[in-house]
């Protein structure tokens, strides 16, 4: 019989959010007249905004007519959406042919993988987005859990006593650097100061940046950079995954894209965008046209105007709820709210008290899904996570919730 590839046995059980969705079932089953409100899972809660459905919609009727009709495009992507990015969002510092189109920022994740293979150092955010690690186990950069996390894994402690920055000196040569900013779970957006630190290091040290910008479109404070690209040096170290999905909505529509500068070789001297584009050409067949169809009109300047005022309902929820989590009560118990009005998330620590605890301590008081912070990692340990994806009033009846829980 075939053996089971290791990278699935060495997976621990209890990925995050089915534990979360079981807790829920359970709670929900002995509490059948609960009304529970989920600010768990960061998925997009409000509807697609007018001009780019319109966009999707005319395309879509097209495609049923003789001449609207088209079968496979480019696998890279239509060059007018490639053209497009390179221009509004990288104020043409990326070239056309940098620009790879997909189905979404993790999915774009995963297939990196396949770039470096299972001999690679990997490096993370703790706590980070559990695709780069997990992805990692499965394709076998990384061993089995030894109970403190995965063997070969560099997990770099993002705290509040470090501004959420990591201790760089940790990270072994040659490694492969998972980068989120702004990030999930913790919200932090690295400054100018400190990615140039990072693509310092990455190049001194032969290391490629994995730079996870998906929430780029919350980031309102002028200074903070939305690109790894806006740092000089990036160019012959990074690659950055990127995605409509919190911008426009579109995490069940799926449209990302990556940028693979010219200039990022292996150390052969290979360039590894001639692979990327082997990746992408051979083992991905291009985002569907109708997406793409969106993505080109979230980019004009309707599309635009319609994204800001998307993620502005978000940001508004977001200090709705750290409006509620900072009155004096929260404060005299110790709690911490880390927000600063640039990402979707409020990273709150509950000193000296379990995640999980916590997050049944929301559920069973308040009827309200969180995520508790551990398990996005071990430094995520007495946090819990609030997402801002939610309907306004489901927002504010949780605060009213929360302003009754037992602290
Ligand atoms: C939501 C999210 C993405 C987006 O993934 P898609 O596959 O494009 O929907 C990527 N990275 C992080 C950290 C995210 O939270």
């Amino acid at each position: 019989m075939i053996k089971r590839n290791t990278g699935f046995s060495h997976l621990t059980a209890g990925y995050l959010f089915p534990e979360i969705a079981k807790r829920r079932r359970e709670y929900a089953s002995s509490h059948p007249n609960a009304k529970i409100i989920s600010l768990g899972i960061g998925n997009t809660t409000e509807p697609l905004t007018p001009h780019i459905t319109k966009a999707m919609a005319d395309y879509a009727k097209a495609l049923g007519t003789k001449d609207g009709y088209s079968g496979y495009g480019d696998e890279q992507g239509n060059t007018a959406l490639r053209e497009k990015i390179a221009r509004v969002f990288y104020s043409g510092k990326i070239s056309v042919d940098e620009v790879f189109i997909s189905d979404g920022a993790k999915c774009d994740i995963a297939r990196i993988q396949t770039l470096f293979g299972r001999d690679v150092n990997v490096a993370v955010q703790d706590p980070a987005y559990p695709v780069y690690v997990d992805g990692s186990v499965v394709y076998g950069a990384a061993g089995a859990n030894n109970g403190s996390g995965y063997e070969g894994i560099c997990y770099m402690s993002c705290l509040p006593e470090n501004s959420f920055f990591p201790d760089l000196s940790k990270i072994q040569k040659n490694s492969l650097i998972y980068f989120c900013s702004p990030n999930n779970p913790t919200g932090a957006v690295a400054t100018r100061e400190q990615l140039k630190a990072l693509v310092d290091f990455a190049n001194k040290n032969g290391c490629i940046i994995i730079f996870d910008a998906a929430y780029f479109c919350f980031i309102r404070d002028e200074n903070l950079p939305k690109s790894i690209f806006e740092i000089e040096g990036a160019k012959t170290c990074a690659i950055e995954v990127n995605s409509f999905s919190k911008p426009a909505g579109f995490t069940g529509v799926r449209l990302g894209w990556s940028v693979v500068p010219s200039d990022l070789k292996y150390e052969d001297g290979t360039p590894v965008k001639n692979d990327w584009n082997r990746v992408m050409t051979t083992l991905f067949n291009g985002a569907s046209n109708i997406a793409q169809a969106g993505g080109l009109a979230a980019l004009d300047d309707e599309g635009l105007t319609e994204m800001k005022s998307l993620v502005d309902y978000y940001l508004e929820n977001a200090r709705i709820m750290k409006a509620t989590l900072t009155t004096p009560r929260f404060k005299a118990a110790g709690v911490e709210v880390y927000f600063d009005g640039n990402s979707p998330y409020l990273w709150v620590r509950f000193p000296n008290q379990k995640s999980w605890d916590v997050f049944d301590k929301i559920l069973n008081e308040c009827q309200i899904v969180t995520t508790p912070g551990s398990g996005f990692g071990p430094a995520g340990e007495s946090f819990i996570r609030f997402s801002s994806f939610g309907h306004r009033s489901d927002v504010e009846e949780a605060c009213k919730r929360l302003e009754n829980l037992n602290l």
